[in-house]
């Protein structure tokens, strides 16, 4: 038989793997049903292969990112920087991201920043959102280089004027704190609301306290609660805090110890810090429960 992808010769029908290009065989353990999907993505990965080797930038890219997760293909972080680098040195701004991330995590290459932010650079000036997004966060952290709020901000905004809702959550959290620019919570509220429209659950929870707060919007308890519920729903655990924080002070909704205790409840024992100081207080008060110190100890030392 021959490998569909490369070709060769195949002599051993047991292989798993084709030694030549690394194509991952699972065919004979596939149900029926599963065969014609099977032989499309076989396709599109034969097609991949045959256009990479011709010298196509973005099949180049794209068989990288097969080869990087182990799609299709045995895993292998050396082939993936092959084909970033073939791709990347034709200008390819996916494969420059791409690439920049190994050589910022020292996958597949040595750790090397400065290559990393060269590369971040010739992408995001291509305006590759996440390049541009990757470069943003550099500047924020102390990772390779200097801290450099304005930098990072101006990064951030062209990411987040792209639509990806990371950088807009970042970029709305400058606008919050004023760092590299001016504090200004109406563009504040302005991008935390387009992330979490984007169901990103952390700007959710943000939105829900900027509302909670009346910072940049008229305070208003209901949307708040509409927020953290959102985000709660995706099992953010800091939303679902908030949530019961809300019933607890009976902001927005009618005060419900025990609604506020289902929430703590499942995450303390989860180990969330300040939920599980919140069960000790509820005890400790006998709010919602029958008071008991020795419960309420039972909960603050709980790991
Ligand atoms: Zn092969």
């Amino acid at each position: 038989m021959n490998c569909p992808i490369c070709e060769i010769v195949i002599f051993d029908k047991e292989i798993e793997y084709c030694n030549k290009c690394g194509f991952e065989f699972i065919e004979n353990k596939l149900l029926e049903s599963e065969i014609t999907e099977y032989q499309n993505r076989v396709n599109y990965h034969q097609h991949l292969y045959i256009w990479a080797n011709r010298g196509d930038r973005e099949a180049q890219n794209s068989l990288g990112l097969l080869y990087r997760y182990g799609d299709g293909f045995r895993k292998d972080v050396n082939e993936a920087v092959k084909w970033y680098k073939k791709a990347s040195e034709q200008n390819e701004a996916d494969a420059q991201n791409n690439l920049a991330c190994l050589y910022e995590q020292g996958d597949g290459v040595t750790q090397d920043y400065k290559k990393a932010i060269e590369l971040w650079e010739k992408s995001a000036k291509q305006d590759n959102m996440y390049a541009q997004y990757n470069l943003g966060w550099l500047y924020n952290t102390e990772n390779g280089t200097e801290i450099d709020y304005c930098k990072a901000t101006f990064w951030y905004e062209k990411s987040a004027e792209q639509g990806y809702m990371y950088a807009q959550f970042n970029l709305a959290w400058m606008y919050m704190y004023g760092r590299g620019i001016n504090k200004d919570y109406l563009k504040s509220i302005e991008w935390y609301r387009k992330s979490a429209e984007q169901e990103y659950a952390v700007a959710q929870l943000f939105l829900g306290l900027m509302y909670q707060a009346g910072w940049g919007v008229k305070r208003d308890y209901s949307e708040s609660i509409k927020w953290y519920q959102k985000s709660a729903n995706q099992d953010y655990a800091n939303a679902q805090y908030h949530l019961g924080l809300m019933y607890y002070q009976g902001r927005g909704v009618e005060q419900d110890y025990n609604e506020s205790l289902k929430y703590f409840k499942k995450l303390a024992e989860e180990g969330h810090k300040k939920a599980k100081k919140m069960m000790g207080l509820m005890y400790l008060m006998g709010k919602g429960v029958k008071q008991s110190r020795k419960k309420a100890i039972k909960w603050y030392k709980k790991k």
